[in-house]
């Protein structure tokens, strides 16, 4: 089988389960990921011939593409700020709206360094709480300058998938085990120093809001990373608020994704949690998706 017959079948067998705009995405993305082939070369040679090994591989995708497996997983990698991260069942896949609270970090911490030209020689520093892949602290080590990272989760089989990233990436990272829920609100400060910026993209889906969600989000990403009870939907917002304002430094930020539903009650929460100039962002889908305090 050749490319051009290759890229016929994964039309044929996926059509029934996905748009063919995705379909083609994938088709491009395994070439790239199986056969190291850039689309251009894919144009250019489309009947280059599959070996046997290759047919089999790619047989195999498709088959998990059925079952709605991520194409992210059957990858083992994604792209996130212009970083490869490595995923799997144990963290979050990486989504384009939390790179736009990566890039709005970054552009308030450059227009404060040029802003007060001294503190650019100053570090920042910065806690994610609940990092998952570690995707926003290390893009924020990489893109922001000077700055200082730790990294905070609950799940041990996240931290090892974040450390990977971190080294894998080339950044040096502060990890910590930690349930933010149960946490002593005051760090010990002969271990930890204040932050100057604290962000989270923490579990905001209410059980709710389930129906709306994709399956192969429901059953391949870790629900630990994505639910909370209908009831107590800002339960991560409030303890993340009371944890910051014990640990940010004078002028600190936090900056937060939120449930886009949820925007004007996340607002309010940190209002009376005695935070001012607060700011909601919407994400290039047109969802309040990010908060800064
Ligand atoms: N935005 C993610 C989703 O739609 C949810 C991320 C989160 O809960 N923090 O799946």
């Amino acid at each position: 089988m050749n490319l051009l017959q290759l890229k016929s079948l994964f039309i044929d067998e996926l059509t029934d389960t996905y748009p063919k705009e995705e379909i083609l995405s994938f088709y491009y993305l395994l070439i790239e990921g199986l056969l190291h082939l850039q689309k251009k070369e894919v144009f250019l040679e489309p009947t280059i011939k599959l070996s046997t090994q290759h047919l089999s591989e790619f047989k195999n995708s498709i088959a998990l593409l059925k079952q709605e497996k991520p194409i992210q997983h059957l990858l083992g990698s994604t792209e996130f700020c212009g970083f490869t991260f490595k995923v799997n069942e144990n963290v979050l896949i990486p989504r384009p709206e939390t790179e736009e609270l990566v890039h709005w970090i970054c552009s308030d911490r450059i227009s404060d360094i040029s802003n007060q030209k001294d503190s650019g020689s100053s570090q920042t520093s910065i806690l994610d709480i609940g990092t998952g892949s570690g995707c926003i602290a290390i893009s924020l080590a990489k893109k922001c300058p000077n700055s200082e990272v730790s990294a905070l989760d609950v799940s041990k089989n996240a931290l090892i998938t974040a450390k990977e990233n971190a080294i894998a990436n080339d950044v040096a990272i502060h990890f910590i085990e930690q349930d933010i829920l149960n946490f002593p609100i005051k760090f010990n400060t002969t271990v930890f120093k204040k932050y100057d910026i604290i962000v989270s993209n923490p579990p905001y889906v209410r059980e709710m809001e389930k129906q709306e969600m994709q399956n192969n989000v429901l059953q391949n990403e870790p629900h630990l990373a994505l639910f909370v009870d209908n009831d107590n939907p800002l339960l991560f917002y409030n303890k993340i608020a009371e944890f910051a304002k014990e640990n940010l430094t004078e002028n600190g930020l936090i900056y937060f994704e939120i449930n886009q539903y949820l925007a004007s009650e996340t607002a309010t929460l940190l209002e009376q949690k005695g935070f001012n100039r607060i700011e909601i962002r919407e994400d290039i889908y047109g969802n309040k998706r990010m908060l800064k305090a």
